[in-house]
């Protein structure tokens, strides 16, 4: 089944779960943390990279876009462009404490792919939170 289909049948609450879990490498974590650090307190942006295999969704990468730091709102029109080879998800950063998604954020992620992270001051591992297509929460684990 393509990746498209997946999504689909995804987003469309069939009963076939597409996975049960998110496995994010240590490297792609490092990453974030640092990109934040230092963009802030410029919001950063980002396209998730990876796969899903076996139930689980492992993130392995970052995909960056031209103009991924911008005013809060023009980056995710950045992201409204044509889905992109390998891309299953998003990431930003929050300047301050709050990960909470906002509604643009909410609006965001239920258009597009699968998996979301917000990552807050003071940009580690900890202020990082994880959300679903519906923008529920949903946890990962460092690989
Ligand atoms: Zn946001």
């Amino acid at each position: 089944m393509s990746r498209l289909d997946n999504f689909l049948s995804y987003i469309l609450g069939n009963d076939k779960k597409l996975f049960s879990e998110v496995h994010v490498d240590q490297e792609v974590i490092d990453e974030i943390t640092q990109i934040a650090i230092e963009k802030a307190p410029i919001e950063f942006v980002a396209l998730l990279q990876g796969k899903v295999e076996d139930d689980v969704l492992h993130v392995d990468g970052l995909i960056f876009l031209p103009g991924e730091t911008s005013e809060q709102g023009a980056v995710m029109q950045v992201l409204m462009l044509p889905p992109m080879s390998g891309a299953v998800g998003s990431v930003h950063s929050h300047p301050g404490y709050s990960a909470q998604p906002s509604n643009a954020d909410l609006m965001f992620f239920t258009k597009n792919g699968l998996f979301h992270m917000i990552i807050a001051q003071p940009y580690n591992l900890d202020s990082i939170e994880s959300y679903n297509t519906f923008g529920e929460r949903m946890g990962f684990k460092v690989v």
